[in-house]
């Protein structure tokens, strides 16, 4: 008995100093020498926006929460988030002058979508849009510029003043309010596995970065571990043309998550749905924004020439760069374009930017025919002025391209969205095959399907991961 009790005692002291190490100053923790159980409330796995929303959530109604995270830092996909996060009807849009609506927000995510989108979860997705980004400014982040993105009726992706991109500010904003309620996130820490007790899902089996598996127990799990945009295996396994494709994506969106949901009973939707990103650098698979073209760029070919409306979705625009010579072409504007928009600068920075002071300088640079350059930048530039784009029907032409100096980034398509994956309801549910809830599992954002359908628009992953994020960290308390 005594020596229970002191058994007991020494338990309860690995136990506290993991805890007090997991709440040290940083809230980032590596764990080390954890082989015993934790037990909280929630077990949030994946530090991407999702994630983050999530555990916010759970914090914020007074539970406790754990975040896992396999990667050394935090931010998943989110972080290399750059074009904005779509809201109708925000504060931001109202200070601007903006008239946008839910309806209108609705049927331009149904129409990008090709209708193969869930209605419910589009309709949630405009309808708490304006909250989601309310939420954030509330926390002191920076949301107030907004911009147009492709398939959008009105202008609603909201950004950093300036265009900064948007991910590294969601992730901001989200870990700062999250250290400041003292959240533990664990960061290289992987989840292996859900652990299910009839039909439950009650914890979940993780290992940390030294090999040692501990157990989490806990009332509710939420998958939010992205996507699986950087797992060339499964990529090809639901689309054999994607063979050979470069990603966008960082190397841990590798769709752990849909496997262990699998695992339990969890039903996929529209998982061969993955969406390629037509603008990526080809040597290095890096995105450039949509907000580029959305500012002004506009993207031709070797000889010079357009070759699609640049603000079509990213599924017309891809195969329009496949049909190119070299299966690459160029984003091609001016100082005023680049003056529009922050994240230029950075990728300028970065030497992916070929530039020029003359039409001449940059054509020669970057292996473009000159003359027709010219010309097309004449036409062009006429189409801006009577704005009617007798070539492609380009309807956003929010400025001309004749201010030197004059830049180019020689862009490719690449794998960015896979917009299928675990099926969810309107709370954020994991439906098994019957449709039913699979009790104690939760999931948001990249790892679900249903949103997006057969075509996500530029703007809308980051609304999905707080929208939906947040939906999991709350239905996860009310369980
Ligand atoms: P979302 O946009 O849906 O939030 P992200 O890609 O931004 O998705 O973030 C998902 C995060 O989940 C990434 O940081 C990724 O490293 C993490 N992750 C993926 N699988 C696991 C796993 N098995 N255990 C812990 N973290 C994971």
């Amino acid at each position: 008995m005594k020596n229970r009790k002191k058994l007991g005692i020494i338990g309860l002291v690995v136990v506290l100093a993991i805890i007090s190490f997991a709440g040290c100053s940083s809230n980032d923790v590596k764990t080390g020498n954890n082989d015993v159980n934790i037990t909280t409330d929630v077990v949030v796995i994946g530090s991407g926006g999702a994630g983050l929303a999530a555990a916010l959530e759970v914090k914020n109604a007074g539970k406790e929460v754990i975040v896992l995270e396999k990667m050394p830092i935090i931010g998943g996909n989110t972080l290399r988030a750059t074009g904005g996060l779509n809201a109708a009807g925000s504060s931001a849009q109202a200070t601007l002058g903006l008239e946008d609506t839910v309806e209108a927000f609705f049927t331009d995510t149904m129409k990008g979508g090709y209708d193969k989108n869930d209605p419910e979860l589009v309709q949630i997705l405009a309808e708490e849009s304006a909250e989601a980004v309310e939420w954030l400014l509330s926390m002191g982040g920076d949301f107030n510029d907004v911009g147009k993105l492709a398939g959008a009726t009105n202008t609603r992706a909201h950004r950093p003043t300036g265009g900064a991109p948007v991910g590294p500010e969601v992730v901001k904003t989200l870990r700062s309010a999250l250290e400041e309620s003292g959240v533990k996130i664990m960061t290289e820490t992987i989840a292996l596995k859900l652990i299910e007790e009839d039909g439950k899902v009650i914890g979940v089996i993780a290992e940390d970065k030294d090999g040692k598996e501990f157990t989490i127990n806990a009332t509710s799990v939420v998958l939010a571990t992205g996507g699986f945009g950087a797992n060339s295996t499964m990529l090809v396994e639901y689309n054999k043309d994607l063979e050979g494709f470069g990603t966008t994506n960082h190397s841990g969106a590798t769709g752990d998550g849909i496997a262990m949901a699998q695992e339990v009973g969890a039903a996929l939707v529209d998982i061969e749905e993955i969406q390629t990103h037509p603008t990526a650098v080809p040597s290095n698979g890096y995105m450039i924004t949509e907000a580029v073209r959305g500012n002004g760029a506009i993207l031709i070919n070797r000889d010079g020439e357009r070759f699609v409306n640049e603000l079509a979705t990213r599924d017309v625009v891809s195969a329009a760069m496949l049909a190119q010579e070299g299966k690459t072409g160029f984003l091609f504007f001016d100082q005023g374009v680049t003056d529009s928009l922050k994240a230029i600068d950075g990728y300028i920075k970065q030497g992916i930017v070929t530039e020029g002071e003359t039409l001449e300088e940059l054509a020669e640079k970057a292996g473009i025919n000159p003359e027709n350059l010219k010309a097309t930048l004449t036409d062009y530039n006429q189409y801006v002025a009577s704005k009617e784009d007798k070539d492609f029907g380009r309807n956003d032409m929010p400025r001309s391209l004749e201010n030197s100096k004059y830049y180019a980034i020689e862009v490719g398509p690449a794998v960015h969205h896979t917009m299928g994956g675990i099926k969810i309801n309107t709370e954020a549910q994991v439906l098994n095959a019957e449709g039913k809830a699979i009790a104690g599992l939760y999931a948001a954002g990249e790892v679900t399907g249903g949103v997006h359908g057969g075509n996500r628009l530029g703007g809308n992953a980051l609304t999905d991961l707080i929208v939906f994020g947040r939906i999991a960290g709350r239905s996860a308390v009310n369980n």
